[in-house]
């Protein structure tokens, strides 16, 4: 259904994303102002209808803009909106509504004072082309930035001029446009309710399969479930239409799933913070030590605030020389077995505790290819290894795509196996090791 603009519209407000900019359309910028939106305006209540992407050139912006109002109540533009020529948002807009430019006082304020406090002196005057703006329209300060964003009403639909910066169009989203929606949409805004379960160590169809009986529940009929396999593991995304019984329904399936799914649960965002918090509760320290990672792991791990308190390092053991003179793993095991294998895993694991004081230790060494694969260990195949002070374990995968994927999925394997012994607790039984045939 095509909406005359200002006429007759429908019981639920729906929005279109125009995002502007050549370096979208070379392939230079992943757009990725356009996903956030999405999901962002569908949480809200005003699901993206359409988007589009079009270059630096006023008859495209203005045409994206024309056919966006056609079709949606509201509109968000991002990008252009810069200091340089090529940014034409505001004149493409303002040229489509038929509106003239004002030069806006405090944006010029502004960027007289972003220049002064960082010792730049006056700016140029080709910064003040940021302070046009169409006449009547609302002028949103930017705390990030000194393009502003602007809000345009035109005959009953909003226009949203963004920035493209990623981060200042986010901050102006968050400040401005959903604490303003349901003003502007009083009624008429469907909120989504969201949640997202994540796991590792389990294949998406065996997740599939355990979670089906819930899913089909007649309780939980209106939650709608998506699976999103990614190489750290398979998240599960639940949502349901804002509304009476929508947050119980939602929180039901969620406890239920996640009985079902315990072991390979974990809360995240990143794997890492469950395994600090595991650390933390039981008083100990981990150490790593990488081969094909060549200190993911280690990276990971100090991504977190205050690992230092549980972290003590990490060692990235690529030569065999390394792995036998800082890590102590006996050179014959290595000649017997190989560098891939079960016994050296095993032995960086143990060789990483001791060389860095931790109670903890975990170990990767693998192909990654593309390259140095052979008829038993082709590329892929990876040995991760933990150890820690109740019991020691090691597992082989075999990693199905490229090295960056190969790299990130034994990263992530190391941590559960780690995150899995430290939730098994207590004293076990001496080493033991798991073969995962085909893992994913
Ligand atoms: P500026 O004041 O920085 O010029 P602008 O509004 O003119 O802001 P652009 O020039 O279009 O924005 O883009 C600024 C930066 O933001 C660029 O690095 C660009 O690659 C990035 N960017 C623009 N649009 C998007 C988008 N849709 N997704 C992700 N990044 C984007
Ligand atoms: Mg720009």
């Amino acid at each position: 259904v095509t909406l005359e603009v200002g006429g007759a519209i429908g019981p639920r407000a729906s929005a279109v994303v125009v995002a502007v900019g050549d370096e979208l359309l070379s392939g230079r910028t992943v757009d990725t102002n356009s996903a956030w939106l999405g999901r962002v305006l569908a949480e809200a209540g005003i699901p993206v209808l359409r988007r589009a992407t079009v270059a630096d050139e006023l008859p495209e912006i203005a045409g994206a803009v024309d056919d966006a109002l056609a079709r949606a109540e509201l509109v968000v533009v991002t990008g252009g909106l810069g200091p340089t020529p090529d940014d034409r948002t505001v004149e493409a807009v303002a040229g489509l509504l038929g509106t003239p430019l004002r030069e806006d006082p405090v944006t010029i304020a502004r960027i007289r004072e972003r220049y002064r406090a960082r010792g730049l002196g006056e700016p140029p005057r080709s910064n003040f082309r940021q302070a046009l703006v169409p006449e009547g329209s609302e002028v949103l300060p930017n705390p990030r930035g000194t393009a502003p964003g602007v809000f345009v009403a035109h005959r009953g639909r909003w226009i949203l001029l963004l920035p493209g910066v990623p981060a200042e169009m986010r901050a102006l989203v968050e400040s401005f446009l959903l604490p303003r929606l349901p003003a502007l949409f009083p009624g008429r805004l469907a909120p989504i309710r969201t949640r997202t379960l994540r796991t590792t160590g389990i294949p998406e169809s065996a997740l599939a399969e355990r979670l089906a009986p819930m899913i089909a529940h007649p309780a939980f009929a209106e939650v709608r479930v998506a699976f999103l396999p990614r190489a750290t593991g398979v998240e599960v995304g639940l949502s349901i239409p804002e509304g009476e019984g929508a947050a119980g329904a939602l929180s039901g399936l969620e406890e239920a799933m996640r009985r079902e799914i315990e072991p390979w649960f974990f809360a995240g965002p990143d794997l890492v913070d469950d395994v600090a918090e595991a650390l933390q509760a039981a008083g100990l320290r981990l150490a790593a030590a990488e081969s094909c990672t060549g200190g993911l792991v280690s990276g990971r791990l100090t991504g977190r605030p205050g690992s230092s308190a549980w972290f003590p390092g990490g060692i990235v053991a690529y030569a065999n020389e390394v792995k036998a003179g800082i890590l102590g793993v006996d050179p014959g095991v290595i000649e017997a077995f190989g560098a891939v294998s079960e016994p050296v895993a095993h032995a960086m694991a143990e060789g990483a505790r001791t060389a860095l004081g931790a109670e903890c230790g975990i170990a990767i060494t693998g192909v990654a290819g593309p390259g140095g694969g052979t008829e038993t260990k082709p590329v892929g195949t990876v040995w991760v290894a933990a150890v820690t002070p109740h019991g020691a374990r090691a597992v082989l995968h075999r990693f199905p795509g490229d090295r960056a994927e190969i790299r990130e999925r034994s990263a992530q394997a190391a941590l559960y196996l780690l995150l899995s012994l430290l939730r098994e607790g207590g004293p076990s039984g001496p080493g033991s090791a798991t073969r995962n045939g085909v893992e994913s």
